[in-house]
């Protein structure tokens, strides 16, 4: 389980922490090396699970043993370069949009098999996974298909001989769901820590 940890205080982390929670994902380059600096000295393994642009590469592959918001090429060239020859290669999951919505990150299922192939021969990195965020549900779309959908082309590429052990998904509406399904790592953040407070921003 991945404790799904933006916007909550770094107080509740180290709470959280101290109860045996070991793993926190943070979707935020800024608010999540603030909270890592803060925490210093706490063995949390770190993930980043948000939206990756070129300009936040760098700080994402000094900072976190985890990336799963991986969706294209130059991204994971960046990280691969820019990994610290110090750290171990940071661990990756490619996100996938699975459902194929317009609006949304993640390398389309089609192009799925042709990023895994160039993140596995890249030096920096050690590609683990899989990760996706599907459309939520509806009367009109029900996740259990899309994780189903994901599990298939996961066990394809498996077959294909990439070696790969995380399926990155389920959130705190639908866990069920996703493990049903395969999931072998869920991602909670509500469930958790309670609701998130509201941007800084939302307040003024
Ligand atoms: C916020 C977030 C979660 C956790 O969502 P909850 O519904 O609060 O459990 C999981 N994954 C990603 C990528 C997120 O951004």
């Amino acid at each position: 389980m991945l404790a799904v940890s933006k916007r909550h205080s770094v107080e509740k982390i180290a709470k959280l922490h101290d109860l045996g929670q070991h793993c926190f994902g943070e979707n935020y380059v800024q608010e999540a090396v603030a909270k890592m600096k803060q925490l210093d000295g706490v063995p949390i393994e770190w993930h980043f699970i948000g939206p990756l642009q070129s300009n936040k590469t760098r700080e994402v592959a000094t900072h976190f043993r985890w990336a799963q918001s991986v969706d294209r090429e130059k991204i994971a060239r960046r990280l691969s370069s820019q990994r610290p020859k110090d750290l171990p290669p940071l661990n990756v999951c490619l996100q996938v949009n699975i459902d194929r919505e317009p609006q949304k990150a993640g390398v389309l299922p089609s192009g799925v098999r042709h990023l895994v192939e160039l993140c596995a021969g890249l030096p920096g990195l050690r590609l683990r996974g899989l990760m996706c965020i599907p459309q939520p549900g509806s009367a009109d779309h029900d996740p259990a298909n899309s994780y189903r959908r994901m599990l298939e082309l996961f066990d394809s590429l498996c077959e294909e001989g990439f070696e790969m052990d995380t399926l990155s998904m389920g959130m705190s509406a639908d866990l069920e769901a996703a493990i049903m399904h395969g999931s072998t790592m869920v991602r909670i953040g509500t469930d958790l820590l309670g609701p998130r407070p509201p941007l800084e921003t939302d307040s003024c």
